[in-house]
C-alpha cells in the first residue's frame, strides 16, 4: 500500500498504520517516530527539533523534508508505505508530490482519519507510548501488563514530553491550522478518503476495501 494517514493527534494514525503493516509488509513511516529517536540519540537533529516537539509545535519544513527525501528513496519502501504524520502543512504536501513524481511513485489515497474532540483529547491524556520500541498503550483501554514497562520489548512506558494539557491543546490548533486544510489539497488531488475513526479496526477494514488489499 502506498498511503498518506491524515487526521489530529490522537485520531490512531499510528495504531492503524502499525494495523496495515502486518497485512502486506508495506512500512510505516513516523516522522514524530523519527523525530524522538533523533531527540533520544542527541543527534544535531534532535537537538534542532526539540523545543518545537515539546511546546507541541511544528519542526520546520525543511528539517521534515530532508529526513522524508532521504527516507522514501530507502529499499524497503518498494514494499509500500504508510506515511504517518506527514506531510503536516501545505508546503510539504506540495513538495511531497514533486519528490512522489522524481521518484516515480503514484500514492493510492490520502486517508482522513476523523474522530470527534472530545475523544482525541481523552485519548492523548491516557496515551503512553514506550521510549524504545514506540508501542502505544492507553492506561484506560490498552494497559501495559507491568505498570510502565512496555509488554513486546521490556522497555520504559512513558506519557510523552508533548502530552501535557498545555501542549495537547497547542498541538491541536495547530493541526486546525496547519494540517486540517490537506483534507482539501487531496480532495483536489482526487486522493481523499474520509473515514469515521472511533474504531480502528473499521478504519482498516475500509482502507482496505478501497485499495483492494
Ligand atoms: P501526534 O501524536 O501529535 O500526531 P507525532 O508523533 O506525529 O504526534 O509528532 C510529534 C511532534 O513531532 C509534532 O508535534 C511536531 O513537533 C513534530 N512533527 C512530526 N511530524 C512532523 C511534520 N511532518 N512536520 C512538522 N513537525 C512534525
Ligand atoms: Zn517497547
Amino acid at each position: 500500500m502506498r498511503l498518506i494517514l491524515l487526521g489530529a493527534p490522537g485520531a490512531g494514525k499510528g495504531t492503524v498504520a502499525k494495523m496495515l503493516t502486518a497485512i502486506d509488509g508495506s512500512v510505516q513511516i513516523s516522522t514524530g517516530d523519527i523525530l524522538r529517536a533523533a531527540v533520544k540519540d542527541g543527534t544535531d537533529l534532535g537537538k534542532q527539533a526539540k523545543a518545537y516537539m515539546d511546546a507541541g509545535d511544528l519542526v520546520p519544513d525543511e528539517l521534515i523534508m530532508g529526513i522524508m527525501k532521504a527516507r522514501l528513496k530507502g529499499d524497503d519502501c518498494q514494499a509500500g508505505f504508510l506515511l504517518d504524520g506527514f506531510p503536516r502543512t501545505i508546503p510539504q504536501a506540495e513538495q511531497l508530490k514533486d519528490l512522489l513524481a522524481d521518484l516515480g511513485i503514484t500514492l493510492q489515497a490520502a486517508v482522513n482519519l476523523d474522530v470527534p474532540r472530545d475523544v482525541i483529547l481523552d485519548r492523548l491524556t491516557t496515551r503512553r507510548t514506550c521510549v524504545d520500541c514506540g508501542a502505544i498503550y492507553n492506561v484506560k483501554s490498552m494497559p501495559t501488563k507491568v505498570e510502565g514497562v512496555c509488554d513486546k520489548c521490556g522497555g520504559k512506558v512513558v506519557q510523552r514530553d508533548d502530552e501535557t494539557e498545555e501542549a495537547i491543546s497547542n498541538r491541536l490548533d495547530v493541526y486546525n491550522q496547519k494540517t486540517a486544510p490537506l483534507a482539501d489539497f487531496y480532495r483536489g488531488e482526487g486522493l481523499l478518503l474520509d473515514v469515521n475513526a472511533t474504531s480502528s479496526d473499521s478504519v482498516v477494514a475500509s482502507i482496505r476495501g478501497h485499495v483492494g488489499a
